[in-house]
This record gives structure tokens, C-alpha cells and sequence, in this order.
């Protein structure tokens, strides 16, 4: 799974059908649907090993639909136990006042980020992934018009189809014209805690709120328990102390004074390994609706096309759907293509990608306007904001959970 491109001679242009630029979540599941459909692509992802920065992630209903579609569900089921109730804890002046939590209809697990990203590879024929390749820049060949990749290496490939699934610093998304993610006021802190003995958490997704603070806590499995913390996000977060454990427990538990002290002990344990800080960044709900999503036959998927903040969740399960549709969508339209020409080809291509546009647009508008409306809440510098998010939530999404019934379909 070695970047095949470095054996190549320099500067020679090798041809390809499907090139999906990123190896993560977004970019090995649309390998694996492409592959479940019978199509190949290959997959370029910068970094020399599979990355899964962040440790855990929280799949609802709707992910677990798509990874179904996937066929890796059962898998990724053996690793992680089900979440079947909430508790949300509200925390003020070293008070609590629980309530339940409430999750959407069916299964809610967390998963380990790793788990997730060895099934999708695991299920992929190994020369599709290619590790150590970093594509540079895209630009489209004068004469035919197909997208042509320079990789890092000076290599340049050729591709009829390119799908920008390199997360929310894009480069493919700037070449299809979309505007740069925004930097939210607000930071996470994720980790994992092991308990040999077992953790004391049971089976529930914990969510503790203090004016400035969020804290949940999801257990993996009974010895593993997954907790995230967001808070005002600091100048120190944005330097090199966001990559330095200590740094990042001190400020944590620091922002956990009057938090319950079974979670500030949790945090203290965790494993410095897997312990992780991030800025967040979000695309507007408004550029959403209106971006152009694809140029000729290159498009984008998962954070490069949708960033959104984390407030509910849905980032990686969307990212999933996505892959889901658009394998659906171009295998639908290259079955047409065969025996056809060149230029006939193309067009069924771009066809089949603007359907994808089409039919992701409103889904994940609608998740980034729940999660811009979420954000709005958290603001505790307006209170104008703050109102306006828990009007607009009430108003626009009055089941704050029905995002999690969505159905990608059948791959
Ligand atoms: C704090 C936080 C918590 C979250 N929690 C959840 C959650 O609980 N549930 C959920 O569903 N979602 C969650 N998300 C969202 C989720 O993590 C993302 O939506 C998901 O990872 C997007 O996957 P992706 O493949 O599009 O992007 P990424 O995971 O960012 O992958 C992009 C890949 O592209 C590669 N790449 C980038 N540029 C290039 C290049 N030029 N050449 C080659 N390779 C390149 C990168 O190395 C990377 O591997 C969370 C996000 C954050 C920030």
C-alpha cells in the first residue's frame, strides 16, 4: 500500500478512471462502495500509514445504515457496545441536575476511529490504497479538459474522475470553486480512557453542561470509555501546544472545576497517546446550499464538500452517505457508458456526479443548519446569538433528532 507513483519516472503522465484524493473515513468508504459496485479507484492519501486522528467516533442510526451498505457493520458491531439511553447533566456551581438525554430511534455506538478505517481498508483490494502520496495541486488538461493531479513526488496522473474526499483544508474543494471552511469559537479536546477493571459508567452517553463547558462521555466497550470537552478556543490552542498531551490535560482538567470528579478523574487518565486537540471549522449553511459542489468531472465528499462542527455528531455519519450515493449514482450512469465514446463517457460521468450534488445538497444543508444553530447556543459572548440558535432550533428542527432517521439507501 506503498505511494506506487514514487517507482514511476518523474513528470510521466499515467492515466487513471477514478481518483480519489484522501484516504480518510470519506475516501476508503467511496473506494468501497465504488469496489462493491464493481468499479475501481484508486485512492491517494498523504500520510505514509492510515490515520485516525481523533480516536472516537459517535455512529447514529443513519451511519450504521450506511456502513450496513458498506457490508462492514457486522464487523464494527463485535467492537463497541450499543448505547441505548442518555443522560444529560447540567452542571452549575458544583450542582448537577440530570435529565435524560434524549437519542435518536435505533443504534447509537462509538467507535474506535481505527476500527473503522482498518474495516473499510481491510475490505478494499490492496493496490487501491496508496499511502505517502500527496497531491499537490489539480488543474485540467488544455487540450481534453480531464483533471490532471501533480503529486508531491513531481508525478502527474491523469484521471477521468476525481473525488476530493481530503477533508476540510481541501485543495480539490478550492478547485471547484467552494469558500474556505470559517474557524469556530470553540475548541474539542478528545480522548480515551482505559479501565482494567472496567470503567463505572455502564452503558450511557453522558453529556455534562456548564455555561462554558461540554463534557461527554460514550463508553466504547466496558473497559474503554470515549470522552470529548469543548470550550472557548484560545490563541495557546491554536500553536504547536495543541499537538502536546500535557498541555492539552492540564487545560482540560483545568476547564473541568465543579465537573463530577469520576469525569475529571477520567480525563487525568487518559492515555497520553490518545488524547487529541482540535480547532473546529464549519463551511455556512448559505455556502452549502449554494456551492457548485462539482467542475466537469472532478467533485468533492465528506469534509471537503460539508465541514461542520461536531455538535450533533454527523460529520463522519454523512460522510458515509455520501459514499453510499455517489457509488449508487455513477454506477447507475457508467453502466450506460459502455461501448460508448470518449466524449458520450464523459458526459454520462458528469451526469451521474451532479446527481450526487443534487441529492446530498439538502441533506447536509439541513445537518449543517442544525449544527450552525447548536453553535449559535454555545455562544456566550451574545446573547442575541444564544437566542437566536434556541429559537431557530425549536422553530426549524422541532424532533432534534430526526437527522438520525435519514436512509442513504441501497448502494
Ligand atoms: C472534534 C470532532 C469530533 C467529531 N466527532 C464526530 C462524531 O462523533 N461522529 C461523526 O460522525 N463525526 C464526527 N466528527 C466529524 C468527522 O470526524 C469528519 O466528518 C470525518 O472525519 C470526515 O472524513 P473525511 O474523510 O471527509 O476527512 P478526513 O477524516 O479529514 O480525511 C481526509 C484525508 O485526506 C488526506 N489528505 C488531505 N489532503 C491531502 C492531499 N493533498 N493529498 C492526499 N491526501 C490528503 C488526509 O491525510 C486525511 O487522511 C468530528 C469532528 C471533530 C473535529
Amino acid at each position: 500500500m506503498e505511494c506506487q507513483a514514487k517507482d514511476k519516472v518523474m513528470n510521466i503522465a499515467e492515466e487513471q478512471d477514478i481518483v480519489i484524493v484522501g484516504g480518510g473515513i470519506c475516501g476508503l468508504a467511496t473506494a468501497l462502495a465504488l469496489h462493491r459496485k464493481g468499479i475501481r479507484s484508486t485512492v491517494f492519501e498523504r500520510s505514509e500509514s492510515l490515520r485516525a486522528a481523533g480516536v472516537g467516533i459517535i455512529m447514529q442510526p443513519n451511519g450504521w445504515r450506511a456502513l450496513d451498505q458498506l457490508g462492514v457493520a457486522p464487523k464494527l458491531r463485535q467492537t463497541c457496545i450499543e448505547i441505548p439511553s442518555g443522560l444529560f447533566i447540567t452542571v452549575e456551581e458544583g450542582k448537577y441536575r440530570e435529565s435524560e438525554l434524549p437519542l435518536g430511534k435505533g443504534e447509537l455506538r462509538c467507535l474506535k476511529r481505527m476500527e473503522l478505517m482498518k474495516a473499510l481498508a481491510e475490505a478494499l483490494p490492496a493496490e487501491c490504497v496508496h499511502l505517502g502520496c500527496r497531491v499537490v495541486s489539480i488543474v485540467n488538461d488544455p487540450l481534453t479538459l480531464d483533471p490532471v493531479l501533480h503529486l508531491h513526488d513531481d508525478t502527474l496522473i491523469k484521471a477521468k474522475i476525481v473525488i476530493g474526499c481530503d477533508g476540510v483544508n481541501s485543495i480539490i474543494s478550492k478547485f471547484v470553486g467552494v469558500n474556505s471552511p470559517k474557524l469556530f469559537s470553540r475548541c474539542a479536546a478528545r480522548g480515551f480512557t482505559y479501565y482494567e477493571e472496567g470503567h463505572p459508567f455502564g452503558d450511557k452517553f453522558r453529556l455534562h453542561d456548564s455555561s462554558d463547558v461540554a463534557l461527554g462521555q460514550l463508553p466504547v466497550t466496558n473497559k474503554l470509555a470515549y470522552w470529548f470537552l469543548t470550550r472557548s478556543l484560545t490563541s495557546q490552542d491554536l500553536s504547536d501546544s495543541k499537538k502536546d498531551p500535557t498541555y492539552i490535560k492540564e487545560v482540560s482538567v483545568e476547564a473541568l472545576k465543579g465537573f463530577p470528579e469520576k469525569m475529571v478523574e477520567m480525563v487525568k487518565g487518559t492515555d497520553p497517546n490518545a488524547l487529541y486537540l482540535t480547532e473546529l471549522r464549519y463551511r455556512t449553511p448559505w455556502d452549502i446550499a449554494v456551492a457548485k459542489f462539482r467542475k466537469g468531472t472532478v467533485v468533492v465528499a465528506g469534509d471537503a464538500m460539508h465541514a461542520m462542527c461536531p455538535f450533533i455528531s454527523q460529520g463522519g455519519g454523512a460522510s458515509l452517505e455520501d459514499a453510499v450515493v455517489l457509488a449508487r449514482c455513477l454506477s447507475n450512469k457508467l453502466k450506460q457508458a459502455n461501448n460508448q465514446s470518449r466524449e458520450k463517457r464523459k458526459k454520462l460521468s458528469e451526469e451521474a456526479l451532479s446527481l450526487y450534488v443534487k441529492e446530498r445538497r439538502m441533506r447536509v444543508f439541513w445537518l449543517s443548519l442544525q449544527t450552525y444553530f447548536m453553535g449559535l447556543t454555545l455562544d456566550n459572548t451574545s446573547k442575541m446569538k444564544r437566542t437566536l440558535g434556541i429559537v431557530g432550533l425549536i422553530v426549524v428542527f422541532g424532533d432534534q433528532k430526526s437527522h438520525t432517521d435519514y436512509d442513504c439507501g441501497r448502494l
